[in-house]
């Protein structure tokens, strides 16, 4: 119904539900949106969050961006 594009790859994803249920039920959602301490946030597919280490920061998220 709704989808946007991974800040990082653009790839189009597709959004479920809400955050709180995307672990336990992942199928049908394509990506989530990281929050950071500085405020910012950046929406992300799951290969790209894969991607990142354990706990991710903004910079980390950038340089999958440029990559
Ligand atoms: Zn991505």
């Amino acid at each position: 119904m709704s989808g946007d594009p991974c800040d990082a790859c653009e790839t189009e994803v597709s959004i479920g539900g809400g955050i709180a249920g995307i672990w336990s039920s992942n199928r049908g959602t394509g990506g989530m949106t990281l929050e950071f301490d500085d405020g910012s946030d950046f929406f992300l597919c799951f290969d790209c969050i894969e991607a990142l280490p354990e706990e991710p920061s903004p910079a980390d998220v950038a340089a999958l961006a440029e990559d």
